[in-house]
Protein backbone atom coordinates (compact mmCIF):
# COMPACT_ATOMS: atom_id res chain seq x y z
CA UNK A 1 0.00 0.00 0.00
CA UNK A 2 1.15 3.45 -0.88
CA UNK A 3 1.21 6.10 2.15
CA UNK A 4 -1.34 8.09 0.54
CA UNK A 5 -3.54 4.73 -0.06
CA UNK A 6 -2.52 3.94 3.83
CA UNK A 7 -3.43 7.78 4.57
CA UNK A 8 -7.30 7.29 2.93
CA UNK A 9 -7.51 4.01 4.31
CA UNK A 10 -7.19 5.10 8.17
CA UNK A 11 -9.10 7.69 7.33
CA UNK A 12 -12.00 5.73 6.00
CA UNK A 13 -11.64 3.34 8.72
CA UNK A 14 -12.05 6.16 11.33
CA UNK A 15 -15.03 7.33 9.82
CA UNK A 16 -16.58 3.71 9.52
CA UNK A 17 -16.00 3.18 13.15
CA UNK A 18 -19.20 4.25 15.28
CA UNK A 19 -18.87 5.55 18.47
CA UNK A 20 -21.61 3.71 21.00
CA UNK A 21 -22.47 5.98 23.72
CA UNK A 22 -22.46 4.40 27.78
CA UNK A 23 -21.78 1.04 26.62
CA UNK A 24 -21.01 -1.00 28.33
CA UNK A 25 -21.44 1.02 31.04
CA UNK A 26 -22.35 4.60 31.78
CA UNK A 27 -19.51 7.05 30.76
CA UNK A 28 -17.75 4.84 28.44
CA UNK A 29 -17.63 5.31 24.59
CA UNK A 30 -17.66 2.45 22.83
CA UNK A 31 -15.62 2.15 19.91
CA UNK A 32 -17.48 -0.30 17.65
CA UNK A 33 -15.05 -1.84 15.04
CA UNK A 34 -17.93 -4.11 13.55
CA UNK A 35 -18.82 -1.93 10.40
CA UNK A 36 -15.58 -1.62 9.31
CA UNK A 37 -15.76 -5.99 9.59
CA UNK A 38 -18.53 -5.88 7.76
CA UNK A 39 -16.85 -3.87 4.72
CA UNK A 40 -14.61 -6.38 2.75
CA UNK A 41 -12.19 -3.47 1.63
CA UNK A 42 -12.25 -1.53 4.40
CA UNK A 43 -11.29 -5.10 6.35
CA UNK A 44 -8.90 -6.39 3.76
CA UNK A 45 -7.37 -2.75 4.54
CA UNK A 46 -6.98 -2.98 8.49
CA UNK A 47 -5.36 -6.20 7.76
CA UNK A 48 -2.73 -5.00 5.21
CA UNK A 49 -2.10 -1.46 7.58
CA UNK A 50 -1.64 -3.71 10.78
CA UNK A 51 0.71 -6.34 8.74
CA UNK A 52 2.52 -3.23 7.00
CA UNK A 53 6.35 -3.68 7.53
CA UNK A 54 6.36 -6.81 7.85
CA UNK A 55 7.21 -9.19 4.79
CA UNK A 56 5.77 -12.44 4.96
CA UNK A 57 8.34 -14.73 6.49
CA UNK A 58 9.72 -11.89 8.57
CA UNK A 59 7.63 -13.58 11.74
CA UNK A 60 7.03 -16.77 13.36
CA UNK A 61 3.24 -16.20 14.77
CA UNK A 62 0.70 -13.32 14.99
CA UNK A 63 -1.09 -13.29 18.40
CA UNK A 64 -4.63 -12.14 18.89
CA UNK A 65 -5.99 -10.89 22.14
CA UNK A 66 -9.90 -12.71 23.20
CA UNK A 67 -11.50 -12.21 21.49
CA UNK A 68 -11.73 -9.16 19.05
CA UNK A 69 -8.02 -9.33 18.36
CA UNK A 70 -8.37 -12.88 16.57
CA UNK A 71 -9.98 -11.45 13.82
CA UNK A 72 -7.26 -8.96 13.06
CA UNK A 73 -4.53 -11.57 14.02
CA UNK A 74 -6.01 -14.64 12.45
CA UNK A 75 -6.13 -12.77 9.40
CA UNK A 76 -2.88 -10.86 9.41
CA UNK A 77 -1.29 -14.52 10.10
CA UNK A 78 -2.68 -16.00 6.83
CA UNK A 79 -1.60 -12.80 4.63
CA UNK A 80 2.40 -13.15 6.69
CA UNK A 81 2.15 -17.07 6.26
CA UNK A 82 2.35 -16.94 9.84
CA UNK A 83 0.93 -19.38 12.21
CA UNK A 84 -1.73 -18.02 15.04
CA UNK A 85 -1.45 -18.00 18.46
CA UNK A 86 -4.80 -17.18 20.66
CA UNK A 87 -4.46 -15.10 24.24
CA UNK A 88 -7.11 -15.81 25.80
CA UNK A 89 -9.62 -15.26 28.54
CA UNK A 90 -8.48 -17.13 31.82
CA UNK A 91 -9.56 -20.78 31.70
CA UNK A 92 -10.25 -21.15 28.46
CA UNK A 93 -7.19 -22.94 27.14
CA UNK A 94 -7.46 -26.31 27.64
CA UNK A 95 -3.76 -27.44 27.47
CA UNK A 96 -0.75 -25.95 30.05
CA UNK A 97 -0.61 -22.37 30.34
CA UNK A 98 0.88 -19.50 31.96
CA UNK A 99 -1.22 -16.74 33.20
CA UNK A 100 -1.12 -13.15 33.65
CA UNK A 101 -3.02 -10.75 36.03
CA UNK A 102 -3.82 -6.77 35.61
CA UNK A 103 -5.80 -4.59 37.68
CA UNK A 104 -9.13 -2.90 36.09
CA UNK A 105 -10.75 0.27 37.51
CA UNK A 106 -12.66 -2.11 39.30
CA UNK A 107 -11.14 -5.77 39.81
CA UNK A 108 -9.10 -7.73 37.89
CA UNK A 109 -8.50 -9.81 34.86
CA UNK A 110 -6.31 -12.70 33.62
CA UNK A 111 -5.40 -13.72 30.37
CA UNK A 112 -3.54 -16.64 29.35
CA UNK A 113 -1.49 -18.29 26.72
CA UNK A 114 -0.33 -22.07 26.11
CA UNK A 115 3.09 -22.72 27.45
CA UNK A 116 4.22 -23.92 24.12
CA UNK A 117 2.25 -21.77 22.10
CA UNK A 118 5.18 -20.56 20.10
CA UNK A 119 9.10 -22.14 20.42
CA UNK A 120 11.90 -20.27 22.59
CA UNK A 121 13.12 -17.02 20.22
CA UNK A 122 10.49 -17.22 18.00
CA UNK A 123 9.16 -13.26 16.28
CA UNK A 124 5.63 -12.67 17.28
CA UNK A 125 3.43 -9.81 16.25
CA UNK A 126 0.83 -8.64 18.78
CA UNK A 127 -2.73 -7.35 17.81
CA UNK A 128 -5.66 -6.12 19.25
CA UNK A 129 -8.94 -3.67 18.38
CA UNK A 130 -8.06 -1.29 20.39
CA UNK A 131 -6.00 0.71 22.85
CA UNK A 132 -7.19 1.48 26.00
CA UNK A 133 -5.38 1.96 29.19
CA UNK A 134 -3.10 -0.86 27.99
CA UNK A 135 -3.46 -3.41 30.88
CA UNK A 136 -4.57 -6.01 28.28
CA UNK A 137 -1.57 -5.93 26.03
CA UNK A 138 0.94 -5.17 28.63
CA UNK A 139 -0.36 -8.88 29.74
CA UNK A 140 -0.24 -10.56 26.75
CA UNK A 141 3.55 -9.01 26.06
CA UNK A 142 4.47 -10.29 29.40
CA UNK A 143 3.25 -13.77 28.49
CA UNK A 144 4.98 -13.98 25.13
CA UNK A 145 8.20 -13.07 26.92
CA UNK A 146 7.51 -15.33 29.65
CA UNK A 147 7.28 -18.29 26.73
CA UNK A 148 9.98 -16.62 25.04
CA UNK A 149 8.96 -14.93 22.13
CA UNK A 150 10.55 -12.00 20.70
CA UNK A 151 7.70 -9.20 20.49
CA UNK A 152 8.20 -7.28 17.36
CA UNK A 153 5.90 -4.99 17.61
CA UNK A 154 2.08 -4.36 19.49
CA UNK A 155 -0.45 -2.85 16.82
CA UNK A 156 -3.54 -2.14 17.46
CA UNK A 157 -6.29 -0.42 15.19
CA UNK A 158 -7.54 1.89 17.64
CA UNK A 159 -5.97 3.86 20.41
CA UNK A 160 -7.87 6.17 22.98
CA UNK A 161 -4.11 7.99 23.18
CA UNK A 162 -5.82 10.28 26.33
CA UNK A 163 -5.68 6.48 28.44
CA UNK A 164 -2.07 6.55 28.11
CA UNK A 165 -2.26 2.86 27.33
CA UNK A 166 1.43 3.33 26.10
CA UNK A 167 2.79 4.50 28.69
CA UNK A 168 2.40 0.71 30.18
CA UNK A 169 3.99 -0.78 27.05
CA UNK A 170 7.51 1.10 27.29
CA UNK A 171 10.09 -0.50 25.73
CA UNK A 172 7.81 -2.73 22.99
CA UNK A 173 7.27 -1.22 19.39
CA UNK A 174 3.38 -0.06 19.06
CA UNK A 175 2.14 1.01 16.29
CA UNK A 176 -2.08 1.70 15.82
CA UNK A 177 -3.89 3.34 12.44
CA UNK A 178 -6.35 5.17 14.03
CA UNK A 179 -5.79 7.42 17.44
CA UNK A 180 -8.64 9.46 18.99
P1 LIG B 1 -7.17 -1.92 28.05
O1 LIG B 1 -6.62 -3.11 28.77
O2 LIG B 1 -7.72 -0.88 29.00
O3 LIG B 1 -6.15 -1.32 27.09
O4 LIG B 1 -8.43 -2.40 27.23
C1 LIG B 1 -8.24 -2.99 26.01
C2 LIG B 1 -9.30 -4.02 25.69
O5 LIG B 1 -10.60 -3.60 26.08
C3 LIG B 1 -9.32 -4.23 24.20
O6 LIG B 1 -9.26 -5.63 23.98
C4 LIG B 1 -10.61 -3.61 23.73
O7 LIG B 1 -11.29 -4.51 22.88
C5 LIG B 1 -11.44 -3.32 24.96
N1 LIG B 1 -11.84 -1.90 25.08
C6 LIG B 1 -11.48 -1.05 26.07
N2 LIG B 1 -12.04 0.16 25.92
C7 LIG B 1 -12.79 0.10 24.79
C8 LIG B 1 -13.61 1.05 24.09
N3 LIG B 1 -13.77 2.31 24.49
N4 LIG B 1 -14.20 0.62 22.94
C9 LIG B 1 -14.04 -0.65 22.51
N5 LIG B 1 -13.29 -1.58 23.14
C10 LIG B 1 -12.66 -1.22 24.27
Amino acid sequence: MTIAAAAHARDEIERTIRNVPDFPKPGIQFKDITPVLANARLFAAAVDLLVAGHPPGSVDAVAGIDARGFIFAAAGALRLNAGFVPIRKQGKLPYHTLEESYDLEYGSNTVAIHADAVQPGARVLLLDDLLATGGTAAAAVKLLRRIGAEVVEVGFLVELSFLRGRDRLAGVNVRSQVIY
